[in-house]
């Protein structure tokens, strides 16, 4: 982080600071500058940004670059009034760190011990029984509306502020699953792919996987599984056909953050003489196939060990699962019917011991 050119010590101004030193955001250069050099310059952290808000009670987007620079421009007009004094400027960036961490936190704030209770604007809109939130884009030009399930004719809690983040909805995908198992006299080995080095699961490893649209057939989604197959090996898809046996194994889901995912498993086995070669668009997708040990050192994602144990019974075993027959439905006991009406005959009743001839 050092630069020569500074002879080992930071500069003092935050926006030299900012710009010359790596790794050094607008955050970092003006605590540096106001704790350390005593610099008359804000800082806006996660803690600040909400005490902020709600002291001026700004519903608009939490990450939009207008919320952003409003409220920098605020931390600066209030760190500038301050009195001028060594340290001032770094002592009142902490307070108000911890003003918005310990009493202004996130949920239940407890406005009731606020020494700025007085001129919040969220607090005193909270208290107004008749007026609407002024917060709204008619009198501000980067707030918007609060919803209506949200405030009535008063702000329902402070807490409204800042604006809720918006959830994405998650997509729906689903893919099928190849795990591709050759069998022959050398042992066994299975064939994983890299996923490339940006994106979702960057370069982790994992059986090949295609993409389906959720209306295919299981027939159409296991053509499309051996297309994938031998895009990467080195054989006809006929061949290929001619060599393998498929087995659906099931469909899981697997959930990211945005992502509802169903994976449909195929274990595949292919059983020639030696594992089919990769071919250039296999290489290219780093296709390789790895004995036991090499499948348990990839590093793979959660997913992929969920499919794994699927078809083996869990990450690291390599014996194929298989699934226990049903057990035949316990046999109801035989209970005699009433040819009539369907109910139970009850056989054993006690009868009084009837007369022999020789008694009448
Ligand atoms: S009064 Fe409540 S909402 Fe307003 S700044 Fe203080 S703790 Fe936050």
């Amino acid at each position: 982080m050092g630069n020569a050119k500074y002879n080992g010590r930071l500069p003092e101004d935050p926006a030299i600071l900012e710009k010359e030193i790596d790794g050094i955001g607008r955050y970092t250069a003006g605590a540096i500058c106001s704790m350390a050099y005593g610099i008359s310059t804000p800082i806006v952290d996660g803690n600040i940004h909400r005490l902020l808000t709600r002291l001026l009670a700004i519903h608009a987007p939490q990450t939009a670059p207008g919320t952003i620079k409003v409220l920098w421009q605020v931390a600066e007009q209030l760190v500038h009034r301050l009195p001028q004094g060594q340290g001032i400027a770094g002592d009142w960036n902490q307070a108000l760190m911890e003003l918005g961490s310990q009493v202004c936190k996130p949920v239940n704030p407890d406005c009731d011990a606020c020494p700025l209770q007085k001129g919040c604007k969220a607090y005193m809109e909270l208290s107004r029984a008749t007026e609407p939130p002024s917060s709204s884009s008619e009198v501000c030009d980067i707030c918007t509306p609060i919803p209506s399930t949200m405030a009535g004719s008063v702000i329902p809690s402070v807490t409204v502020f800042p604006m809720r983040k918006e959830k994405k909805a998650s997509r729906v995908e689903e893919e099928v699953v190849g795990v591709v198992e050759w069998r022959g006299e050398q042992g066994r080995r299975w064939l994983l792919t890299k996923r490339p080095e940006k994106g979702l699961l960057a370069g982790l490893f994992e059986p090949p996987t295609t993409p389906v649209a959720a209306s295919v057939s299981a027939e159409e989604r296991l053509d499309a599984s051996l297309a994938t197959l031998s895009d990467l090996l080195d054989v006809s898809s006929t061949d290929l056909r001619k060599d393998i046996t498929p087995r659906y194994i099931g469909s899981i889901p697997h959930i990211f953050s945005h992502i509802n995912m169903t994976y449909h498993i195929q274990h595949l086995v292919i059983t020639t003489t030696t594992p089919p070669p990769i071919s250039a668009s296999g290489q290219e997708r780093n296709a390789v196939w790895l004995d036991e040990s090499g499948v348990e050192h990839a590093n793979v994602g959660t997913g992929v060990k969920k499919v794994w144990a699927e078809v083996y019974g869990s990450w690291g075993s390599f014996e194929a699962r298989v699934k226990v027959a049903n057990k035949p439905a316990k046999k109801a006991k035989k209970v005699d019917k009433d040819p009539v009406g369907g109910g139970k005959v009850v056989k054993k009743i006690m009868m009084p011991l009837m007369p022999r001839k020789a008694e009448l």
